[in-house]
């Protein structure tokens, strides 16, 4: 019973509880780790960075209530888990953003992954009646980084954050890169 609660405790340590996916402590952990390491195949050289945001889901919370919004966040993380099979780390990163690293042969491999995402979610066709689109969908950043050549953590998150922001200046269901957006 003992062994059981221990490990009960280091699986929380690095897994989201309602998502079930893995927590940002483990995504900071992970990405700081894949960026420094030096992959021993060029084919996948490319370390990528996604960050998922769910548009306009205040006012989600505001027309269903909380507890379809935790449902809604469920099936989201779901959704995306299912389009990105056999990444490094697919992470809830915080409220209603989600976090995926994974390896790529290059960009524009990255951006169609990036676009998996978005589709995934739309496909869903959760109703949203206060969203201009009528259903759930998401906002998509990507960036890419060659693996072992000191880029850093904070760099690459504060570039996401300001794409995200553009993406969702343009219109929200978007992926956007940094520096250009792909409706
Ligand atoms: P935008 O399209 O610009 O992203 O707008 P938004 O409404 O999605 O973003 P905003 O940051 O204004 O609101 C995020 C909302 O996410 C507010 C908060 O209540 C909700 N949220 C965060 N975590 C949870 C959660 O665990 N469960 C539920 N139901 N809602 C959550
Ligand atoms: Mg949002």
């Amino acid at each position: 019973m003992r062994v059981r609660s221990t490990l009960e405790l280091e699986r929380l340590a690095y897994i989201d509880g309602l998502s079930g996916l893995y927590n940002r402590r483990h995504f900071d952990i992970e990405l700081e780790r894949r960026l420094s390491s030096h992959s021993p195949s060029s084919q996948w050289a490319t370390v990528v960075l996604l960050l998922v945001d769910i548009d306009n889901f205040k006012v989600y919370n505001d027309c269903y209530g909380h507890p379809a919004g935790d449902d809604c966040l469920r099936r989201v993380a779901s959704a995306i888990a299912l389009a990105v099979p056999g990444t490094w780390v697919t992470a809830r990163y915080g409220g209603e953003q989600f976090g995926i690293i994974l390896a790529a042969s290059g960009q524009s491999e990255a951006q169609a992954i990036a676009e998996r995402v978005r589709t995934s979610v739309e496909a869903l066709a959760i109703p949203h009646a206060t969203s201009s689109c009528g259903i759930v969908t998401v906002s998509v950043w990507l960036a890419a980084a060659a693996s072992g050549t000191g880029v850093s953590v904070r760099k690459l998150v504060a570039e996401a954050d300001s794409a995200l922001y553009q993406a969702k200046r343009l219109g929200r269901n978007q992926t956007a890169t940094h520096g250009q957006t792909a409706p």
